[in-house]
């Protein structure tokens, strides 16, 4: 049995008035789902459990089967699996973003651009190598990442108590409150400070300073957690697999699951991303191994930035070139097959952010056995076929083992 899971990130939404009442899901031409979905089984999943914020990492650590409140330890953790950073048990990692910070004189600590411009990969490996030379030690070790996006592992005790801040939450606020509590932990403010003056005359700086650029003046510490103890999917299910996905955060889902994580060319996170070659990727993979994971951005995006034709097209392409060609090809193979579309989480056009609640999903069986729902896939129809036959909605770790462990579906 081949398993394979298709999560279209923040794909789920509301009726959208441009869009004649209807949802992009509802609105996108989408044969192939639409003929999975008549033949499989609808379900509701809780992705997001009660207490947590609806961010991707919680949302799709449920849909791989991981309990968020035994597993989640934090966003950082993940970034360091994907960067390939081992945390040792006493080590605690955090997101170290290069920002650009206004201190305007009076004590406010304005947080002007967590992204310091979108300073590129090139020119932010050099500061954070240079601040790795200068302040590296025993306690505090950084890591280059993706542009703005680094990471700090500290050695050493975390007091209770103490919370950080994303950066992109406050933009043109004033932080010196939050830049306040990094006091608690007593390796930070002469790292902090120090950060701050290799930076104002680092190289890299000057010329993006000559260049009318953002510089990246302060680093910005959050996500913070220790490493999760996650047992391996093949561990807790006996299955081996990949999982594909042009986002950090969930590489490192796939690194802690133990899964074989492929760097697919060209994968952007975005409409234009390399969905052919996600395709094959996943076909790949499934030639020797169970499972595959294929995730899918561009539909969040687009959810973020409110662009209704975008989002509509974002789903009919992954209907188009994720969805149809993976299937194709599994029914020419000939090889029984369990299937899969779903969201992490809904990423509505007209909110622009992410919300909690529970994700419709549909899961196909090729062999045919479960009660075909009859309906295409859509928010309402999973609604009214979960209400239908009386289903209770799965948490992630229910609905990954009815996916995956035989017995449960004989
Ligand atoms: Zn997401």
């Amino acid at each position: 049995m081949k398993y394979i899971l298709l999560i279209g990130d923040g794909m789920g939404d509301v009726p959208v008035p441009a869009l004649g009442g209807r949802t992009p899901l509802e609105a996108a031409d989408t044969p192939t789902m639409d003929r999975l979905a008549q033949q499989a089984e609808m379900l509701l999943v809780r992705t997001v459990p009660e207490g947590y914020s609806p961010g991707s990492d919680v949302a799709n650590l449920s849909l791989m089967g991981y309990e968020p409140e035994r597993y989640y330890t934090g966003r950082a953790p993940l970034e360091a699996a994907s960067l390939g950073v081992e945390l040792a048990p006493a080590e605690t990692a955090f997101r170290c973003n290069l920002v650009h910070v206004d201190r305007p004189g009076d004590g406010r600590l304005i947080m002007i651009d967590y992204s310091s411009g979108h300073i590129t990969t090139g020119e932010s490996r050099q500061l954070i190598e240079a601040l790795q030379a200068e302040c590296g030690n025993d306690l505090l070790r950084l890591y280059p990442g993706v542009s703005y996006r680094h990471l700090l592992v500290y050695r050493g005790e975390v007091p209770a108590g103490f919370t950080t801040v994303p950066p992109h939450d406050h933009s043109d606020q004033d932080v010196a409150g939050f830049f306040q509590a990094y006091r608690q932990i007593e390796a930070f403010p002469p790292l902090l400070a120090r950060a701050e003056r290799i930076l104002a005359d680092h190289p890299v700086n000057r010329e993006r300073q000559r260049q009318g650029k953002r510089t990246a003046n302060a680093i910005w510490l959050w996500g913070e957690g220790k490493r999760p103890a996650m047992a391996t999917l093949e561990a807790r299910f006996g299955i081996r697999g990949g999982l594909i996905s042009a986002v950090d955060l969930l590489k490192g889902l796939g690194v802690l699951g133990g899964l074989t994580v492929v760097d697919v060319p060209g994968a952007t996170g975005y409409l234009d991303t390399n969905y052919e070659g996600k395709a094959q990727a996943a076909l790949d993979i499934l030639e020797k191994d169970d499972f595959v994971l294929v995730h899918v951005e561009a539909p969040d995006e687009t959810g973020h930035q409110g662009l209704v034709e975008e989002k509509v097209r974002a789903v009919a392409d992954f209907d188009r070139r994720i969805v149809a060609p993976i299937v194709e090809t599994m029914e020419r193979r000939g090889e029984p097959f369990r299937l899969v579309v779903t969201m992490d989480h809904y990423t509505p056009i007209q909110r622009r952010t992410h919300e909690d609640w529970p994700v419709p999903m549909f899961l196909y069986d090729s062999r045919g056995l479960a009660v075909p729902s009859n309906r295409t896939y859509t928010e309402a129809n999973v609604l009214a076929a979960v209400q239908e036959s009386g289903q209770a909605m799965l948490s992630g770790a229910a609905f990954f083992r009815r996916f995956v462990e035989r017995e449960v579906h004989q």
